[in-house]
């Protein structure tokens, strides 16, 4: 099964914290909202992107199933 990550738009305050810990799969715009990579992301990356998901302040990012 692989996974991507998911926004809620909503929730974010642009902490930022998601691109510090997941710079490979995140990047921020202008405004410090992040922009998330696209697809799955690959094994070797995931226990980072936990820890992206897990540290948000706000509970904005997830990662789902990618289907
Ligand atoms: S850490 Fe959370 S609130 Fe901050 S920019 Fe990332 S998704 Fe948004």
């Amino acid at each position: 099964m692989s996974e991507r990550l998911r926004l809620d738009p909503i929730r974010c305050d642009a902490h930022g914290v998601c691109a510090e810990l997941f710079p490979e799969g995140i990047s921020l715009d202008d405004w410090g909202y992040p922009i998330l990579r696209a697809g799955p992301i690959p094994a070797d990356l995931l226990e980072h992107a936990r820890r992206a998901v897990f540290a948000c302040p706000a509970l904005a990012l997830k990662l789902v199933d990618d289907r």
